[in-house]
């Protein structure tokens, strides 16, 4: 049997440390990363044959738990058919009907490869349609890897130490304002300085890129009436929060309504698909309908748009996020009272599907100084007894958790009896 280790070994001979998206590489934690060989509802199987409790779900999609056979099953039967042609197929227009039908703030859509090429493409269509260069994000929020956005960003780049990469040309990041998450003064006085030359903010309505952190009361109402004031575009990136803080997204969990929303990650059902979409106004800028370039030779596959009809259909089901969340709620509950009966200074944050776990003793995280004023060593403990006792954590103190369909009461009580022991460790070490 090949272990993960010699796998990775391998590996890293001819992709750079190893692997094709950093986060990955369990970069800090002092170990080679798992390699998994197969999984099925909520569970992950590695090549060694260890089956873990996961909650990573492939970073979001598998919102109803890995190898889900409807979505298989739509993936098959369109498999021979061909996979590609590059011609439009009628699958993208069911897909933009159950997109538009779902998020109603979206009029018109267009499919993208990856939620990075969503984000960029709906930055530029908003500079696009304001003739306006400046856009606005927050520190921590990580929008895909695209220039204009690989600035004070989140995620891998945050994990990696490198929240500003070097390759970002400084003509073009002079151009990315970054403000402080749920800071209202702070976004009132930019726009107050120079609101109109700004063509857009773009957020993670809950921040799930520097851990998780809900937006504060008003924060994301200030947002929109800033946009409006000064005729500057308000993107919501609900490439991690769409289809799973709720239905309809961090935009109907909220009651704000942004002017575009990216999307990403459950809108492909596990496929490489992302999305991005608006007013019927603004998607019109874009090309072969306005001058806004944006294309795709892959874009709107039908093997990944089958397989994402197939999941949205899914959700739609009546009260599948309330269950959703109700899950959440046990896992978070159930891990701060074993905490707080451990003398761990450990608290949870929570939105719909999505949860984080923060190592300090504040009350709550609400921007990126807080959470990486978190305990890193005891995120890495905990991290690391977890994966040995079967259950498998995103490999980063600052990325979201994410809960599926498929995980039952038993697979959380495994999660809690497990979370008592590493705990348990963590004071003796
Ligand atoms: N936006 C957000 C909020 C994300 O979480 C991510 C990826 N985690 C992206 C954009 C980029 O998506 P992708 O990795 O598919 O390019």
């Amino acid at each position: 049997m090949t272990t993960s280790a010699e796998l990775f070994e391998q590996a890293c001979r001819h992709i750079p440390g190893g692997v094709n998206s950093p986060v990955r590489a369990f970069k800090g934690l002092h170990r080679p990363p798992v390699f998994m060989e197969s999984a099925k509802g909520a569970y992950l199987f590695d090549v060694e044959g260890k089956r873990y409790v996961d909650y990573v779900g492939s970073w979001g999609p598998m919102i109803t738990g890995h190898a889900d056979p409807d979505v298989l099953g739509a993936v098959r039967e369109r498999l021979d058919k061909g996979l590609s042609f590059g011609t439009p197929t009628a699958v993208e227009t069911t897909m933009a009907e159950l997109i538009c039908e779902i998020i109603p703030s979206i009029e018109m859509v267009r499919m993208t490869n990856s939620g990075t090429e969503a984000t960029m493409s709906a930055i530029r269509l908003a500079r696009g349609f304001t003739g306006r260069d400046k856009i606005v994000k927050f520190e921590g929020n990580y929008h895909g890897h695209s220039d204009s956005l690989l600035v004070k960003a989140g995620s891998g780049a945050l994990t990696h130490g490198e929240p500003s990469s070097p390759g970002v040309p400084a003509a073009l990041a002079e151009h990315t304002i970054t403000l402080s998450y749920n800071d209202i003064d702070e976004v009132e006085r930019c726009f107050e300085e120079i609101g109109s030359q700004i063509a857009c903010i773009i957020v993670e309505p809950v921040a799930g890129n520097m851990n998780c952190i809900p937006p504060s009361a008003d924060f994301l109402k200030t947002l929109r009436q800033v946009c409006d004031r000064h005729q500057s575009v308000l993107i919501f990136d609900e490439v991690m929060t769409g289809f799973r803080v709720a239905l309809g997204g961090a935009q109907a969990h909220f009651g704000v309504t942004p002017d575009l929303t990216c999307l990403g990650k459950i809108v492909g059902g596990g496929m490489p698909v992302g999305a991005f979409g608006g007013s019927r106004e603004i998607m019109s800028e874009l090309s072969p309908l306005g001058p806004v370039y944006q294309a795709g030779t892959l874009a709107g596959n039908p093997l990944a748009m089958a397989a994402g009809v197939a999941l949205l259909t899914k959700l739609k089901e009546p009260g599948f996020h309330k269950a959703l969340a109700q899950r959440v709620e046990t896992l978070c509950n159930g891990l701060e009272s074993r905490a707080r009966e451990a003398g761990i200074d450990m608290i949870t944050q929570r939105v719909g599907g999505m949860f984080g776990v923060f190592f300090t003793a504040q009350s709550s995280v609400e921007n990126f100084a807080q959470a990486t004023a978190c305990d890193a060593d005891a995120f890495r403990r905990f991290f690391t007894a977890m994966l040995e006792q079967g259950v498998y954590l995103a490999p980063s103190a600052y990325e979201a958790g994410f809960m599926s369909s498929a995980h039952t009461p038993e697979d959380i009580q495994v999660t809690l009896d497990a979370a008592e022991k590493a705990f348990a460790q963590m004071t003796t070490q």
